[in-house]
């Protein structure tokens, strides 16, 4: 992995998630490289190469001496938790300045990395953690997320974090036609989420680097299911969601979970 600096680039930027106003990216571009990311359609964001604020605690200093005290996102467009995070601490830094001006996080990862930082999680008014997962099984998960930690590694965290008493929440995203399975993801999980939140895979345009990722994958692994794929992947209206999505709110009044359909 190639590491390289960059200066005078924000790391503080506006969130377009509606409960929350700002979000910070502690590293450009992200060491797990899922093949669905839609990250991976940004032209500066290079599979092999990591760019890293110079100036990030200067840069945070003065953003954060102008805005109000509140909950801040963290995992939009990387994961703080990728495996540069175990030398740079970039995120662990960021995670130190937010408490001592009084700040909190929501954050999302892959990495079972953020147990190392529940002592700091756990001093914040209101933090929560959460971990992403597409999945049931190892097998696809790796032709799909082929450099991100395991299932296993990332629920062990979820536990953690739930023991620790942090708010805990998982996003299965992104539900993958026919392969993702909700109901074993669900299963697995909800022990120790407070909230589960499912968002379908949500295609762009036909020449997106995740869409041809997504493609070489099925037809190599599923060629069956390349055609489908074509109109699901690209539809939010397509029968196929709204035939899910029927299904998940019915689960989730039977047996009173807190999901949050998405899809
Ligand atoms: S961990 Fe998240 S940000 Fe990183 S490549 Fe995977 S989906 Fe994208």
């Amino acid at each position: 992995m190639q590491i390289n600096y960059c200066s005078g680039r924000q790391a503080i930027q506006p969130c377009n998630l509606g409960m929350y106003s700002y979000q910070i990216d502690p590293y450009i571009g992200c060491e797990h490289h899922c093949y669905y990311c839609y990250v991976l359609n940004q032209p500066e964001i290079k599979e092999g190469e990591i760019l890293i604020h110079k100036d990030l605690m200067e840069q945070l200093s003065k953003a954060l001496s102008k805005l109000e005290s509140q909950t801040i996102y963290m995992g939009m467009n990387t994961d703080p938790y990728q495996p540069s995070e175990e030398i740079y601490k970039q995120t662990r830094q960021v995670l130190e300045i937010l408490l001592n001006r009084g700040f909190s996080v929501c954050i999302l990862t892959k990495s079972d990395l953020v147990v190392r930082d529940i002592d700091i999680l756990s001093n914040m008014v209101d933090s929560s953690a959460g971990i992403s997962i597409a999945f049931q099984d190892e097998h696809t998960r790796q032709l799909f997320e082929t450099k991100a930690p395991s299932n296993e590694r990332r629920i062990e965290a979820l536990k953690k974090l739930k023991e620790a008493g942090i708010q805990t929440y998982t996003l299965v995203c992104p539900v993958m036609p026919f392969i993702t399975d909700v109901e074993s993801l669900i299963d697995m999980v909800e022990p120790y989420s407070d909230t589960i939140w499912l968002y379908a895979l949500n295609m762009k345009e036909k020449e997106d680097k995740n869409w041809q990722n997504i493609r070489e994958i099925l037809d190599s692994n599923y060629p069956e299911m390349t055609e489908q794929y074509r109109k699901i992947a690209f539809s939010k209206e397509h029968p196929y969601w709204k035939e899910l999505r029927e299904k998940l709110n019915k689960l989730k009044l039977k047996r009173g979970l807190n999901l949050r359909v998405e899809l």
